[in-house]
């Protein structure tokens, strides 16, 4: 089957979760967008309020500036791209999701990673990368390189909300990290 059959199938499995208890607050499951065969894939922490309402990964003020980095860096647009979460449903009050609901949501992003087969995947802020490098450590300790996990490789770049609050250096080294990912997945 087609990956982007497959993923669709998934999409609509996981539009009626209720694995966890962030099922209870959420408008729509944020589930993922993209190219169900894209070689570079983004997976930051959790939907907001902007995504939740509009069941769309990074649709708000993070979206706006990953997108304009996309553009400015890789000279491409997230269509080329695959963008999901960690956890797919927004935690109330744009809370940190707990350790149970990243649990209960894994089994989406480990299929979406089977199913896609991105050459590179970049992980935004401390869930995602701790999460799939399997680290304690936080961001700017495991940025700066890339690692290879399974067939694929990682590049931890800090989560946009990051860069957006603290400016000029953060902005940078994200820059950086992209134009890793970049010459990781062969686009320059
Ligand atoms: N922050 C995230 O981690 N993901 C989104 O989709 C939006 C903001």
């Amino acid at each position: 089957m087609a990956p982007g059959t497959e993923l669709a199938d998934l999409a609509r499995e996981a539009a009626g979760c209720t694995r966890c208890p962030l099922a209870a607050h959420r408008t729509q499951v944020v589930f993922g967008v993209g190219d169900p065969e894209a070689d570079l894939m983004f997976v930051g922490e959790a939907p907001g309020r902007d995504e939740d309402l509009r069941g769309e990964p990074f649709v708000g003020r993070s979206g706006k500036l990953l997108d304009r980095l996309l553009h400015e860096e890789l000279g491409v647009g997230r269509e080329r791209c695959y963008i999901a979460n960690v956890v797919k449903c927004r935690p109330p009050d744009n809370r940190d999701p707990k350790a149970d609901e990243v649990a209960a949501c894994r089994p989406y992003l480990e299929a979406q990673l089977r199913l896609i087969r991105p050459k590179v995947v970049v992980t935004l802020g401390n869930f995602s990368t701790r999460l799939l490098l399997g680290t304690d450590l936080g961001i700017t300790k495991v940025r700066g390189r890339s690692y290879p996990v399974g067939d694929w490789h990682l590049v931890p770049t800090y989560h946009p909300a990051a860069a957006l609050r603290s400016g000029g250096v953060v902005v940078a080294e994200m820059r950086a990290d992209l134009i890793r990912a970049k010459q990781l997945v062969g686009w320059g």
